[in-house]
């Protein structure tokens, strides 16, 4: 049977993610790894990934319709659900599906005393807001919510204390510092265990590791940091994202090209056009800004993205014809964190927001 040659392509290397996962590993020492799979495993799949990272201590996604998939799926970890829950209904799911929710807010602790369980709650937490001020309870309240969610009949087991960085990415900020100075006081006092570092503290707050690290982006290869590579880090990009060409055909100088003609071509121009656009995810800030791969060299992007096509100055690539295959990141020469600077934003939502459109093509090599 003949399948179609389809395109664009988000090839997964499993082997990467395995790899990223044992420099974790090694990162952590003796701390217990909660891997963060929320957002379909950050645009890499879901449950591919759970099922590749099975030496996990736990998982960590934002939802209970998550945690369900991933249950469904046959995950027998324990899976964290990082905003909780918000209604009885969905606690009383979260526990039947054995669920760890995060309580955050005052109303969720209130909710927890006041709904029946036939299922306890194993492995939970609570979210303290050392400093983001985003989601958790203030450290002057926490250790009363804690022995208030302790006294819950149904939910069993210690209740940890969680709490994220809202300036890891910078080395060295005094504000990181701040933060887990407030969790190891409550550490001290509680006597739980703690959980606080995400991909850039465990690569560089190894006195935040503690009892459980948190990491997602590093798993996936990319670097959270601005100034520091993934390759420096010895992380594996995980997703290549790759599409063909569909045409090629030459522009006089003085032509436009692309919606709005805001690129207009400055001499004689050979033209590439690939077929990837917004529509698939690939961001249309990359507009007249981007660089692609095509027969082992870089050609910009010129024009405009459109939702299925960008186009591709080929001036030296002459060679280049229809059906080259064409790289849009995830290489040494394209790293998706170049391309996240040139769109104005971070890897975390190049790679999150590649669409259903774009087949995964899981790789184990
Ligand atoms: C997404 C998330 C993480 C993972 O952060 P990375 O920077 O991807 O390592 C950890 N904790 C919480 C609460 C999150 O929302």
């Amino acid at each position: 049977m003949t399948v179609p040659d389809d395109y664009p392509v988000a090839d997964i290397d499993l082997g990467a993610l395995r790899h990223n996962f044992s420099r974790v590993k090694s990162l952590a020492g003796r701390a217990r790894v909660m891997s963060v799979i929320k957002a379909d495993a950050y645009g890499h799949g879901m449950q591919q990934v759970a099922t590749t990272l099975r030496d996990s201590d736990a998982f960590a996604v934002a939802r209970l319709e998550e945690g369900i998939a991933l249950r469904r799926q046959g995950i027998v970890q324990p899976i964290v659900l990082l905003e909780g829950v918000s209604n009885s209904g969905d606690l009383v799911l979260a526990a039947e599906n054995r669920l760890s929710p995060v309580f955050h807010h005052p109303s969720q602790i209130a909710m927890a005393e006041q709904t029946a369980l036939t299922t306890p709650l194993t492995f939970c937490w609570m979210m303290v807001d050392s400093g983001m001020h985003r989601l958790g309870i203030r450290p002057q309240q926490a250790e009363a919510m804690r022995a208030r969610l302790a006294a819950c009949p149904h939910l069993v087991g210690d209740i940890g204390l969680m709490s994220h960085f809202a300036n890891s990415d910078l080395v060295g900020d005094a504000r990181n510092q701040a933060q887990l100075d407030h969790m190891l006081a409550l550490k001290q006092t509680s006597g739980v265990e703690i959980c606080l570092a995400n991909s850039a503290a465990v690569m560089t707050m190894s006195h935040a590791h503690q009892d459980w690290v948190r990491p997602g982006l590093m798993l996936y290869g990319i670097s959270p940091f601005d100034d520091r590579s993934a390759e420096a880090m010895d992380l594996r990009p995980v997703m290549q994202l790759r599409s063909r060409l569909i045409a090629v055909y030459d522009l006089y100088r003085g032509e436009q090209l692309g919606y709005g003609g805001d690129w207009i071509a400055p001499r004689d121009t050979r033209v590439g056009v690939a077929s990837i656009g917004y529509g698939d995810g690939y961001s249309r800030h990359l507009s007249n800004k981007a660089s692609v791969w095509i027969n082992d060299r870089l050609a910009r992007i010129i024009g405009r993205v459109s939702m299925d096509t960008i186009c591709i100055d080929l001036n030296d690539i002459a060679e280049a014809a229809i059906g080259d295959p064409v790289l849009l990141w995830g290489s040494a020469q394209l790293p998706v964190e170049a391309l996240a600077r040139h769109a104005g934003t971070i890897p975390y939502e190049l790679v999150t927001v590649v669409c259903g459109r774009v087949r995964r093509n899981y790789i184990d090599g």
